[in-house]
């Protein structure tokens, strides 16, 4: 489903992305992990061409990712993403938060929209806080909305850039949960995260990413029992 052949990139000299190779099958969970600065951001950023690449192809459903206009936006909205902070629009209720793109992007009338939104909202179980504005919800509540907004765009496929490291310890797990069920569910998902736990449980595969290359990708049994490359071993050995 999302395809990644040759993907270069670099920030003036920096070399971010070095010849990335990836391939996402449908209803796979990836999860990235690796050392800060490694390029797992620049990554999912690419991938919803939040950032454009240098040389390589990148496909999501067999199409090479659109350049600009109406087709760039169908794009956003078929890849969902979650970032790190919430980034809701803040002078918007939760339900508007949920309704907007669907009624704008989608296309679809206000009353189908709102009736969906309030499913997503009872589904990532904030459905009580649907009048609120952002800034009334706990971190935990807003990422949730987070992902109820981004799922409400019925994406093919959605990334997470550590959704979680900006919640209070409190809050990561009912985040986790509503992500475990996402890929029960069969979603297609990427997750960068430093939550072990969740690769553990939830991950088809473990990509491990430093220095802006894919050092290895494998099953999460076999990464954290018998990682194959040093850096790897090196930096499970600082985070376990
Ligand atoms: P972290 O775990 O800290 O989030 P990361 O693996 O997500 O790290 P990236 O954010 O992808 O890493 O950054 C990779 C490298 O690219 C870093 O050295 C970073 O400083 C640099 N970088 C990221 N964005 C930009 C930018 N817009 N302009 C210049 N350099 C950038
Ligand atoms: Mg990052």
């Amino acid at each position: 489903l999302v395809v990644l052949r040759d993907v270069d990139k670099h920030f003036g000299a920096l070399h971010v992305l070095r010849s990335i190779n990836l391939t996402v099958g449908r209803g796979e969970v990836v999860v990235v992990i690796g050392p800060s600065g490694g390029g797992k951001s620049t990554l999912c950023r690419a991938i919803n061409r939040l950032e454009t690449i240098d040389s390589g192809e990148i496909f999501i459903d067999g199409r090479p990712l659109p350049a600009e206009g109406r087709e760039l936006a169908a794009l956003r909205a078929d890849v969902g993403m979650v970032f790190q902070s919430f980034n809701l629009f803040a002078h918007k209720t939760v339900l508007e938060n949920v309704t907007l793109g669907q009624v704008k992007v989608r296309k679809k009338d206000k009353k189908t929209a709102d009736g969906r939104a309030r499913q997503l909202l009872d589904r990532v179980g904030v459905a009580s806080q649907a009048d609120k504005y952002p800034a009334q919800l706990s971190g935990g509540q807003q990422q949730r909305v987070a992902i109820a907004r981004a799922l409400a765009m019925d994406p093919k496929v959605m990334l997470f850039d550590e959704p979680t490291s900006a919640l209070d310890p409190e809050m990561i797990n009912e985040v986790l949960e509503v992500m475990q069920q996402l890929a029960r569910d069969g979603m297609t998902m990427v997750v960068v995260t430093h939550e072990m736990g969740f690769a553990r449980s939830a991950a088809n595969r473990v990509v491990f990413m430093a220095d802006g290359r894919i050092v290895e990708q494998t099953s999460p049994d076999q990464f954290f029992s018998n990682p194959s490359s040093d850096r790897a071993k090196d930096f499970l050995s600082k985070i376990l």
